[in-house]
């Protein structure tokens, strides 16, 4: 009963402002792109019809939802092997004056976890796309073909556990301020609803200039959803580029729908 206890005050602990501020994310931009606006932001849509069904994204709210208890018991796992430590198994490496390193550092270790944090998903996301872990495992992720939002954390419980441990490995490291590791997982939860929009908001300009088009957009994510093999980068297209998994026409369907040619057919 005290462990059950222990669990659930755990879960709340760790989990509730992470959960909270998840939905609040998804459900504003999925009330304002699929419920409020679609007739009006149609131009900016990245697949011609949308075929998610309501049972799809219901689903999808379930498995996000599980995503965060999943954390939590891994969390409350962690604290009973290491009950010392404070921060859990790879949080070692946290200071807590920024003056320590410089601001110049600061901004570069925020950089660098998202480059730790692309690299860890883009092999990870090679491995759950094996055969043996993709039925059984990543196919709940690519439930929808055309992805909204709440498909951001729709994952299978393992897919979950894999992807937590990169979490908890990134700020392992290099020496992390925990003010930029805040800045890191917002960055990496805005970037993660916006590549399952639905919509391609990033402007031309942005993923034609060589100081940014390193950047995966919005229809990089959707296209792997909609193909399945190739684009499996999160946060950055090298990872896509160096090992040959960018779908050849990707800049073509990119120019595409930043040209607006495709509109939501359906809903017309
Ligand atoms: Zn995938
Ligand atoms: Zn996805």
């Amino acid at each position: 009963m005290e462990l059950l206890q222990s669990l659930l005050n755990k879960i709340y602990d760790t989990q509730i402002y992470a959960c909270q501020n998840y939905f609040r994310f998804t459900i504003f931009s999925f009330l304002i792109f699929w419920v409020i606006l679609p007739h009006q932001l149609a131009h900016f849509r990245i697949q011609p019809r949308t075929k998610t069904k309501t049972k799809v994204i219901l689903q999808e709210i379930g498995f996000s939802f599980s995503a965060f208890l999943v954390i939590g018991v891994i969390n409350w796992f962690f604290d009973l092997v290491i009950p010392d430590d404070r921060y859990g198994l790879f949080y070692d490496n946290y200071y807590n004056e920024i003056s320590t390193y410089g601001w110049i550092y600061f901004v570069l270790s925020v950089f660098l976890m998202l480059v730790f944090d692309d690299t860890y998903f883009y092999w990870m996301h090679r491995l759950l796309h094996h055969p043996k872990l993709y039925y059984k495992v990543h196919k709940i992720h690519h439930y929808s073909v055309d992805p909204n939002p709440f498909t951001t954390y729709s994952f299978h419980p393992l897919e979950t556990a894999i992807l937590f441990f990169g979490y908890r490995l990134v700020p392992s490291i290099i020496p992390v301020h925990h003010l930029a590791v805040n800045i890191w997982l917002l960055l990496t939860l805005l970037n993660s609803v916006v590549i399952h929009l639905g919509y391609e908001i990033y402007p031309q300009w942005f993923t034609k200039s060589p100081l940014t088009n390193w950047k995966t957009p919005s229809t990089h994510h959707n296209m792997h959803h909609e193909k399945f093999k190739g684009n499996y980068g999160l946060i950055f297209t090298w990872w896509d580029k160096m090992m040959g998994t960018e779908f050849p026409n990707y800049q073509a369907k990119l120019e595409a729908v930043q040209h607006k040619k495709i509109g939501l057919k359906n809903n017309k």
